[in-house]
């Protein structure tokens, strides 16, 4: 089956320092950043069943398509379209990571393997440093049609990179 990719804007909450007043420093304030998330066939990928653990600070997992976050965005598209090598070990590619970029915390990666009409999400798993893949259950993995894929994402390279440049 083929499926289609798109995105869906969605919202995720930092807890970032605020400068006070007062010598005694800042403190943590809620801010809710505008961010993307990947629909397959319209469902988003961050709803999906396994597709999102608890990670190491209880934090759920998001992709790199943040506005104030440009350059990352385009890294995460870049390594998608496959113009820069897998940036996950296993020729895998990372498609949801912890809030806090650490890597470490666990991050939620695919199989990209690129055919002449075709673009594949193969075998959606679980990895952290120096322990196996964690294959989500049952085996999931996506077929999309090669120019709908590149399209949505070369769409979404242009709009991140002009941000970059601002
Ligand atoms: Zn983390």
């Amino acid at each position: 089956m083929i499926s289609t990719l798109g995105v869906v804007k969605d919202g995720y909450t930092w807890h970032e320092p605020v400068r006070r007043r007062r010598w005694w420093g800042s403190t943590l304030k809620p801010v809710t950043h505008p961010i993307l998330d990947f629909t397959i066939d319209g469902a988003p990928l961050r709803d999906l069943e396994g597709t999102v653990e608890e990670a190491g600070g209880g934090e759920r997992s998001i992709t790199m398509l943040i506005d104030d976050f440009p350059h990352e965005a385009v890294s995460q598209i870049d390594h998608l379209v496959g113009t820069t090598p897998p940036d996950v070990s296993g020729g895998r590619v990372a498609l949801l990571i912890c809030p806090c970029f650490d890597p470490g915390c666990g991050v939620l990666s695919a199989q990209l393997v690129t055919g002449s009409g075709t673009v594949q999400w193969r075998d959606l798993g679980w990895q952290r440093p120096s322990e196996s893949l964690i294959l989500i259950q049952p085996t999931t993995t996506f077929t999309f049609d090669r120019r709908q894929y590149e399209s949505v994402l070369l769409d979404l390279r242009a709009r991140f990179s002009a941000l970059a440049e601002r």
